[in-house]
């Protein structure tokens, strides 16, 4: 990237420069919100380039520049919310999922890279890419994502397989909005955006694959008043006593919108794989696993419904 002039005032030694910035700053945040010393710094340069509107490697190589008067009063403000321990997603306004950026507001989850496993899990259930014919290619791919936040699911889904035309559903419009932001701004064209409590909408839709990542904390988990948590939407965090009342629901009803074939995937806490896996078998689901994140953990449960062998068709007496 080109330099651009500098366009910093020097004012002389008082005025901290870049370098004293990321030093000084990085050490106030390891403190006050416990992160490591890798991370603060790396806060400490993000918030820098976002006031600055420059690329890393601008920022590494000018250490003696100074902010201006307006970069400075933008950069203090910025530093002290991230002191109080707002989420740095939210300051920044935006989070990298998936190898795509999502935009993200206090209305949305601040997608996570554990949910990037399902979204691969996701992926991995696609039938190979249909060889286009003059019509046009085989049937399209029908996807349903349930709580969709951000969208980052949805649309790293849509993104990666442009055969598939994926259903993004929320209950807040607020959180929808940005969805739909996202959209726009990743010029993915294959999503559709529906209000709707779990299925309350869907009324008689199928689909071949519904994902999730529902709120499945419990809602008297100490984590909810501790770090970014405290800041994220309550509804798309906590639910119910041991947090799988929305999983519960979503399993229920799932198979009923599903194709023959179909699967459900869900994430869920790192202590709930053996439940979710019991409510997917109860719910009529087979095949039905666990996927462990980066961190070894099981965090995805899924199933797959055969609806001739589970309700259709009753055994021939012998
Ligand atoms: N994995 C998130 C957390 O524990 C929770 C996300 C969710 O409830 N879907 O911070």
């Amino acid at each position: 990237m080109p330099d651009k002039p500098n366009n910093v005032f020097n004012v002389g030694h008082s005025v901290p420069n870049l370098r004293d910035i990321i030093r000084q700053h990085s050490l106030r945040l390891e403190t006050a919100l416990s992160l490591d010393p890798g991370s603060a710094r790396i806060e400490v340069q993000c918030l820098l380039q976002f006031v600055l509107q420059q690329n890393r490697a601008y920022l590494l190589s000018h250490p003696e520049d100074v902010l201006d008067a307006e970069q400075q009063a933008r950069y203090a403000a910025l530093f002290e919310r991230r002191l109080n321990g707002e989420p740095i997603a939210y300051l920044l306004g935006e989070r990298e999922f998936f190898g795509l950026n999502f935009k993200v507001t206090q209305a949305t989850l601040i997608p996570r890279q554990d949910t990037e496993l399902l979204v691969e899990l996701a992926l991995q259930r696609f039938p190979s890419p249909q060889p286009s014919t003059a019509q046009g290619g085989g049937s399209l791919y029908r996807v349903l994502d349930l709580g969709t936040g951000s969208g980052a699911v949805a649309l790293s889904i849509a993104h990666a397989r442009p055969d598939a035309v994926v259903t993004a559903a929320d209950i807040s419009n607020q959180a929808l909005a940005v969805a739909g932001e996202n959209a726009q701004r990743l010029n993915i064209g294959n999503v559709r955006l529906l209000c709707s409590d779990w299925f309350a909408e869907l009324h008689h839709e199928h689909y071949d694959l519904i994902v999730a990542n529902p709120p499945y904390i419990a809602c008297d988990d100490a984590h909810l008043m501790q770090g970014d948590l405290r800041f994220e939407p309550r509804a798309a965090l906590a639910s119910g006593v041991d947090g799988l009342d929305d999983i519960r629901r979503i399993a229920a009803q799932a198979a009923a919108h599903l194709n023959d074939h179909g699967w459900l995937l869900l994430e869920h806490g790192h202590d709930q794989a053996a439940r979710v896996r019991d409510l997917l078998r109860q719910s009529g689901f087979v095949d039905v696993f666990s996927a462990r994140d980066l961190a070894g953990i099981e965090r995805v449960s899924g199933g797959q419904v055969f609806s001739h062998t589970v309700c259709q068709h009753p055994p021939f007496p012998a």
